[in-house]
């Protein structure tokens, strides 16, 4: 059988929001490549039989260079291997999914491309927090905090239009910079910020904060990554949805 790569979404840590594909590919996979955005849960799934490669990612410590990653990719499939390269949340989103298949492409390796749910999809629903809302946001903005080049760098006026949810991925460590520059633009200090740490998984944290004092918070608690930036009047709603749901459940008792 000729080999073949697949590159598969793995969600943001909790199994369950695998796609029945990927849970399939997976368990019939000879080799699995998987980066340290992939829960643990997940990487239970892996079966005993498959060679299971950690290939790193954690931000400025890379262990294996995208180049090499590449490269292993299309040697295990030119084995005749079938060969999972398991991502977090959705490969197309901030996941490098186009530089890995332009390698394939050139290789001439078959691959098919498996979506995930992204971290703002994921994030969100278990926070709490709808991304859109008709009185509150038309739009949502899904943006990196950390460019190619290491720069936070972003399109500022775009970022603040009005009626808008913004998404950061990778925002943290430029959270004090991106909150100063959001506010130089015209975003009003006041505006409501969700940080989602370790989404979807059992130690899941959430705070909420304003844009001028969420950077505090983030000190103060010490959050780490994965986490995932939420900014938006939606961020609001998590507060009444929340006290809906307890409510709901209390008059059930
Ligand atoms: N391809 C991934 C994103 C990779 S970029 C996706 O579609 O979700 C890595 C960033 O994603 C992290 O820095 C963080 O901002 C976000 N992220 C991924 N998983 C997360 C999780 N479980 N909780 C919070 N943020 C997460």
């Amino acid at each position: 059988m000729a080999g073949k790569v697949y590159l598969i979404g793995g969600g943001p840590g909790d199994p369950e929001l695998l796609t029945l594909k990927a849970h399939r590919l997976l368990a019939q996979a000879d080799v699995v490549l998987y980066d340290r955005l992939v829960g643990d849960r997940i990487i239970a799934l892996i079966p005993p039989t498959a060679e299971a490669l950690y290939v790193g990612k954690a931000r400025s410590k890379h262990s294996l260079p995208q180049a090499d990653i590449n490269t292993l990719l299309c040697a295990k499939a030119k084995e005749g291997k079938q060969v999972v390269r398991l991502k977090g949340g959705d490969p197309f989103i901030f996941g490098r999914g186009g530089e890995e298949i332009e390698e394939l492409v050139e290789a001439g390796v078959s691959f098919e491309v498996v979506p995930g749910v992204t971290a703002a999809a994921g994030c969100a629903a278990y926070a709490g927090i709808p991304l859109t809302h008709r009185d509150y946001a038309q739009s949502v903005r899904f943006v990196t905090g950390h460019l190619k080049d290491g720069s936070t760098d972003l399109p500022w006026e775009e970022l603040v239009y009005p009626a808008q949810t913004l998404v950061i991925y990778m925002g943290l460590t430029g959270l004090a910079e991106t909150a100063i520059k959001l506010m130089e633009h015209g975003m009003r200090a006041t505006m409501p910020v969700a940080v989602v740490e370790k989404g979807t998984t059992p130690e899941q944290r959430v705070f909420t904060a304003t844009i001028a004092d969420i950077n505090d918070v983030v000190l103060a608690n010490n959050v780490v990554s994965p986490s995932l930036l939420i900014i938006g009047d939606v961020v609001e709603l998590r507060d009444r949805l929340a006290w809906f749901s307890k409510e709901s459940l209390v008059k059930k008792v």
